[in-house]
C-alpha cells in the first residue's frame, strides 16, 4: 500500500448526486436529516443540494430549505451545485460555503444535457466564477464523461485535459473528474490521468467514479496510485445513471 497517499480527502455528494435520480419524492426533512447524519459521521465536506431549476430536476426542489435548516457544524463545508448565475444567487442567499459548477469532456453529452457546447458551457459560468471570486466563495469544477460518453463512446484523454485546464485557469480550485456512466477501468483512468496530470498537479484533482459496472473501487485505487487523493463519495448509490439534465 506504500504506493498510495497516506491520506485521502472525502467529498460527500450523496445528498445531491445520490438523490437527484431517485424516483420517489424525498421529503426535505429527510434530506436535512441525511446531511446532519453525514456531518455527525465525520464528513467535513458535503454537497448538500443543487440550485438547478426544479422543473428539470424535481428531486432537488427544496435545496434552500436544506441550507437554511440544517444544523451546521463547525469545520464542515456545505456546498451547492449551481448551473448559472440565478442558481449561484440562490445558493449564496442561503449561505452555501462553496459552489460547484459543471461541464463535460464530451460535446454530445453537453449538447444533450445542458444544450450547449463545452466552450459555451464554460462561458455561462464566467459570471458565476467572477461573482464567487469577489465574494471569496471557492468554486469547484466538475468534468463529466472523462473516459466514456453515452453518445460518443470513447473520450480522448486530451479532451479531458483541455477542459480541466480551462476550468483551472478560470479559477476553479479543484477539478472533480467524473466517470459519469461508470465505464472506466484502471487502464482508461490511467490514460486519462496521464493527460490531466500534465496540466495540473494531483493536489487539484478529485475523482468521481460511478459504480455502474462495479469498477469504482478499482478506478479509485488506480487514481490513488497516481497521487490523486481527493475522492468523491455518495452515501446514496444511484443505480440509474441515465443521462439526465445535470447528471455529473
Ligand atoms: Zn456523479
Amino acid at each position: 500500500m506504500s504506493d498510495i497517499p497516506a491520506k485521502a480527502r472525502i467529498v460527500e455528494v450523496g445528498p445531491r448526486d445520490g438523490l437527484q435520480n431517485e424516483k420517489q419524492v424525498i421529503e426535505t426533512s429527510v434530506k436535512i436529516e441525511l446531511v446532519e447524519r453525514l456531518s455527525n459521521a465525520g464528513l467535513s465536506y458535503i454537497e448538500a443540494g443543487s440550485f438547478v431549476n426544479p422543473k428539470w430536476v424535481p428531486q432537488m426542489a427544496g435545496s434552500e430549505a436544506i441550507f437554511e435548516q440544517v444544523k451546521r457544524q463547525e469545520g464542515v463545508k456545505y456546498v451547492a451545485l449551481v448551473p448559472n448565475m440565478a442558481g449561484y444567487e440562490r445558493a449564496i442567499s442561503v449561505q452555501a460555503d462553496e459552489v460547484s459548477i459543471f461541464t463535460a469532456a464530451s460535446e454530445s453529452f453537453n449538447k444533450k444535457n445542458i444544450n450547449c457546447s463545452i466552450d459555451e458551457s464554460i462561458e455561462r459560468f464566467l459570471p458565476v466564477i467572477e461573482a464567487a471570486k469577489a465574494a471569496n466563495i471557492p468554486v469547484r469544477g466538475y468534468v463529466s464523461c472523462i473516459v466514456g460518453c453515452p453518445y460518443e463512446g470513447h473520450i480522448e484523454p486530451s479532451a479531458v485535459a483541455t477542459v480541466s485546464k480551462k476550468l483551472i485557469d478560470l479559477g476553479c480550485y479543484e477539478i472533480s473528474l467524473g466517470d459519469t456512466i461508470g465505464v472506466g477501468t484502471p487502464g482508461s483512468m490511467n490514460k486519462m490521468l496521464d493527460a490531466v496530470l500534465d496540466i495540473s498537479p494531483a493536489e487539484k484533482l478529485a475523482v468521481h467514479c460511478h459504480d455502474t459496472y462495479g469498477q469504482a473501487l478499482a478506478n479509485i485505487y488506480a487514481s490513488l496510485q497516481r497521487g490523486v487523493s481527493i475522492i468523491d463519495s455518495s452515501v446514496v448509490i444511484q443505480d440509474d445513471v441515465a443521462c439526465r439534465w445535470v447528471d455529473v
